[in-house]
């Protein structure tokens, strides 16, 4: 099978799980535990976390592991909303993660503020600025990266213009890492991340972040913003996906030509399609493609057969009803909605396999075509 769903989760990386393995085995004192073994491992998360934090050049105690970007993204807005009424808007984008846009709607009720943007999936810097400018606002909050367009965002530009505005600045940076240059995300006020994106496992993330934020009652772990265990075997895991993850960043160029000739390809041989966020900066792995015929759960099971696994839009909007969110955004009907395919690669592609998995979008258009002929020809 060759999987192109990378931007939904990836597969843990062999150091990665050799890692995590040992550590499990080795390492699974409580690092809270008075005695040696438990010191020790305190010792090594602490490690981990000193070095995660000198990578994105954050203090140490301004790292708070978490079980991932969903926990971190609410906890930024639970935090921002106490004492709600005396305060004022969120400023989001509108085609953010659930885990931002929900949590948004959830801590800020009324007053939320969507960013303008230029329709095809890139938030308007300017119009954006002169909201913060104008309006009373305690937290803007903008994705690095698009999980379904991989539409990249100004988030470096509007953490600086927050900064001098003196509002707060949070990037949900969780497509972005192990993905890109990661130099910029220090200007962030906070950032979240997830490891399973970048072939570290599932269930553990970080939230960096410049202001305590308190997240889970309980222990004095995680300097007493959230209580709770420490999970230290995915996190020495991570640490390691990380690195090597961090170590590929300067093959991506090449990448992004790979998936360009996958997008020319596919506009050529299947007449009327489209590509969602074409001709904007986008991450190197990913392609969102708005076919013209046939329902996308049609392309996904063919594929699926030929070998290919590839998914509807993000995996967060797959059940519900008007399907991707991306869609609105575009003002997609529903029926345009249903036909989004959303292909994402990582390091272990290679160009031929795009070129496979171009001929395999081909193969199934000419089958569905011929699918569809045959059963109107029944149906005389
Ligand atoms: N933000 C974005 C942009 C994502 O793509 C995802 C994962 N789909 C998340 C947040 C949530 O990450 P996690 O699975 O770690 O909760």
């Amino acid at each position: 099978m060759l999987y192109f769903d990378n931007n939904a989760t990836t597969a843990l990386g062999h150091n990665a799980l050799s890692s995590y393995d040992v550590s499990l085995l080795e390492d699974w004192s409580n690092p809270s535990s008075p005695y040696r073994a438990g010191s020790r491992v305190r010792a090594k998360l602490e490690q981990a976390r000193e070095e995660l934090a000198g990578l994105f050049s954050f203090k140490k105690d301004q790292i708070i592991f978490t079980s991932g970007a969903t926990e971190a993204n609410n906890a930024i807005f639970a935090h921002f909303s106490t004492g709600l009424k005396l305060k004022g808007s969120c400023l989001v984008s509108p085609f953010e993660h659930p885990s931002v846009i929900d949590s948004a709607k959830y801590w800020f009720d009324q007053k939320i503020i969507y960013m303008p943007t230029d329709g095809n999936g890139l938030v308007n810097l300017d119009e954006t600025c002169s909201i913060i400018e104008t309006e009373k606002i305690s937290l803007v909050s903008l994705m690095a990266a698009n999980n379904e367009t991989g539409v990249l965002q100004p988030w470096q530009e509007l953490a600086e213009v927050c900064s001098s505005n003196g509002v707060y600045f949070h990037c949900d940076a969780t497509q972005w890492v192990g993905k890109l240059d990661t130099s910029g995300l220090c200007t962030c006020d906070s950032f979240s991340a997830s490891a399973h994106k970048f072939c570290g496992p599932k269930g553990i993330g970080w939230l960096a972040t410049k202001a305590p934020v308190k997240m889970q009652l309980g222990g004095s772990q995680e300097f007493g913003l959230r209580g709770g265990t420490e999970n230290y075997p995915a996190i020495v895991s991570m640490m390691v996906a990380l690195r090597d993850a961090q170590e590929r960043i300067a093959e991506v160029n090449n990448r992004a030509l790979w998936r360009d000739e996958f997008d020319k390809g596919i506009l050529a041989g299947i007449p009327n399609s489209q590509i969602l966020g074409l001709g904007k900066k986008r991450l190197w792995n990913t392609s969102m493609v708005l076919l013209p015929d046939y329902e996308n759960l049609r392309w996904v099971g063919k594929l699926d057969k030929l070998g290919f696994e590839v998914s509807t839009g993000s995996a967060c909007s797959v059940g519900k009803e008007q399907g991707s969110g991306i869609a609105d955004h575009y003002g997609l009907t529903t029926g345009q909605g249903h036909r989004l395919v959303r292909v994402s690669s990582y390091f272990d592609h290679s160009q031929s396999d795009w070129r496979k998995l171009l001929s395999a979008f081909c193969i199934v258009y000419k089958e569905l075509r011929s699918d569809s002929v045959s059963s109107s020809v029944l149906s005389l």
